[in-house]
C-alpha cells in the first residue's frame, strides 16, 4: 500500500495517469477471506497526515509523543526539510505494526486516511493564479490487489462514504493547503526558519505538546483570545487543531488569521530592540576588554 500524495508520478507509478471524477466508477471490493487479505499491509508506506495522528494516538490512549516515538518515523515533505511523518513498520519488510495475520487492521475504525483511500490516491493541486486547492483521484494498481478483479462496481463518491473519509479530509484539508501554499509560493516566501519548521511539526503532529504551548507564559500575552475559545482549544484536539492551522497561516504567511493583543507587536520588537541593544553593549564590553589585555600586565606592574 504506497501513499503517493506527495510525490510526483514516477514513470512505472502504480497509480493510473487517468484523472478519475466523483461520479466515475470503478470495480473493487476487499473484505476478510479474499486471497490477498493484508498483502497491501505488508507493504505498507503510510504518510500520516494530522487528523490520523489524532484518531490513532486517542484510540491507543497514548500524548502525541508517545505515539510520534512508537509508531511513527520523521521524513522531509519537501527540499527545505519540511517535516513529515510516515507509519513506522517492521524492520525487515515494510509490515505494518497494526497488521494481525488473522484480524488484518486491529485499528480499523481509525485507521489513517490513505488506508481509508486505497486504491484511490487522493491528490491535491493548486494552480499557481488560484488560492484555493483542488483535489483529484486517482486509481492505484498493484499487482498484490486482487481486489480490482471482484465483481462489484461504484462510484469514487460511494466508496469515499463507505470508508469514512469525508470527515478525515475535512480535518486535513488546511494541512495539504499549507503544504501546497509553500511548495507554489517558492523563493518569494523562502526557506523557512528552524523555528517555524518546529511550530509546523507540533501544531499537524504533537497535539498534546502544542496545547503546552499554547499555555506557554507569552502566548496570551500576543495573540487575543477569548477565555471560552482558550478552554475548547485546550481541552479538544480538533478544536486546538484548526486553530493550529490558522496560527500556522500567520506565522508561515502573514495572514491575518488570529488577532493580536493591542500593542503586543509593538511591545515585543521593543524587547527585541532592547536585548540587541544590551548584547551589542557587552559584545564592545568585551572587546574593549580584549584590546586591553596585551597591557594588563603592564598595568599590574
Ligand atoms: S493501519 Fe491498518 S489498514 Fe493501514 S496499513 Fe496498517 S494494518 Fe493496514
Ligand atoms: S483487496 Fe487489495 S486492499 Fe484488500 S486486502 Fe487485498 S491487497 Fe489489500
Amino acid at each position: 500500500m504506497s501513499d503517493n500524495r506527495f510525490k510526483d508520478i514516477p514513470f512505472n507509478s502504480p497509480i493510473q495517469p487517468t484523472q478519475l471524477e466523483l461520479d466515475t466508477k470503478f470495480r473493487f471490493n476487499c473484505y476478510p477471506g479474499i486471497s490477498c487479505f493484508n498483502a497491501c499491509c505488508k507493504q505498507a508506506d503510510i504518510t500520516l497526515a494530522p487528523y490520523d495522528i489524532i484518531r490513532l494516538k486517542n484510540r491507543l490512549g497514548m500524548t502525541s509523543g508517545e505515539f510520534l516515538k512508537k509508531h511513527t518515523v520523521p521524513f522531509e515533505l519537501d527540499s527545505h526539510g519540511m517535516p513529515g511523518v510516515k507509519m513506522r513498520t517492521t524492520d525487515v519488510d515494510p509490515v505494518c505494526l497494526f497488521m494481525d495475520e488473522e484480524k488484518g487492521c486491529t485499528v480499523y475504525d481509525d485507521r489513517p486516511s490513505a488506508c481509508r483511500y486505497y486504491p484511490i490516491a487522493l491528490m491535491s493541486s493548486r494552480r499557481s493564479d488560484e488560492y484555493h486547492d483542488e483535489q483529484h483521484y486517482a486509481h492505484v494498481f498493484e499487482d498484490h490487489c486482487m481486489g480490482h478483479n471482484e465483481d462489484r462496481e461504484l462510484t469514487v463518491s460511494e466508496y469515499r462514504k463507505e470508508q469514512g473519509v469525508e470527515e478525515f479530509d475535512e480535518l486535513n484539508r488546511s494541512f495539504y493547503q499549507l503544504i501546497l501554499k509553500k511548495k507554489s509560493s517558492g523563493p518569494s516566501v523562502g526557506k523557512p526558519s528552524p523555528t517555524s519548521f518546529q511550530l509546523f511539526f507540533i501544531v499537524n503532529y504533537d497535539s498534546d505538546r502544542f496545547r503546552e504551548f499554547l499555555n506557554s507564559a507569552n502566548f496570551r500575552k500576543v495573540y487575543e483570545l477569548r477565555d471560552e475559545e482558550f478552554a475548547l482549544i485546550n481541552k479538544d484536539d480538533v478544536e486546538r487543531l484548526k486553530f493550529g492551522y490558522r496560527l500556522l497561516k500567520q506565522v508561515l504567511f502573514g495572514e491575518n488569521t488570529i488577532p493580536l493583543v493591542e500593542n503586543a507587536y509593538a511591545e515585543r520588537m521593543q524587547a527585541r530592540a532592547d536585548i540587541l541593544k544590551a548584547r551589542q553593549e557587552a559584545e564592545a564590553a568585551y572587546s574593549r576588554a580584549k584590546d586591553q589585555e596585551p597591557f594588563e600586565k603592564y598595568i599590574e606592574d
